[in-house]
């Protein structure tokens, strides 16, 4: 159940990103802010895999990243947040 729910949520951040770019407002992070949110992820307690390519975030289940790229993303840990510009 908990598994949905986090499936949920990311799909929900997917549509929210897209319902930006729908906007004409950026849905894609900048690869600055990527790299400040993968440098964090990286180094997470809760990240977990073998490889870079594969890291998930046990705390949301999501492929670490996947989730860094858009916008609308947020650690579930609240240790980044959404970026608004
Ligand atoms: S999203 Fe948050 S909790 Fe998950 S790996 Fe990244 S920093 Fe850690």
């Amino acid at each position: 159940m908990i598994f949905r729910v986090q499936i949920y949520n990311f799909l929900e951040t997917i549509r929210i990103a897209f319902q930006k770019s729908l906007r004409g407002e950026k849905a894609i992070a900048k690869s600055e802010d990527r790299y400040n949110r993968r440098d964090i992820c990286f180094s997470c307690e809760f990240k977990k895999g073998y490889f870079k390519k594969y890291y998930r975030c046990t705390s949301c289940e999501c492929l670490i990243i996947t989730k860094l790229i858009f916008t609308t993303s947020e650690c579930p840990e609240g240790k980044w947040g959404t970026l608004d510009y």
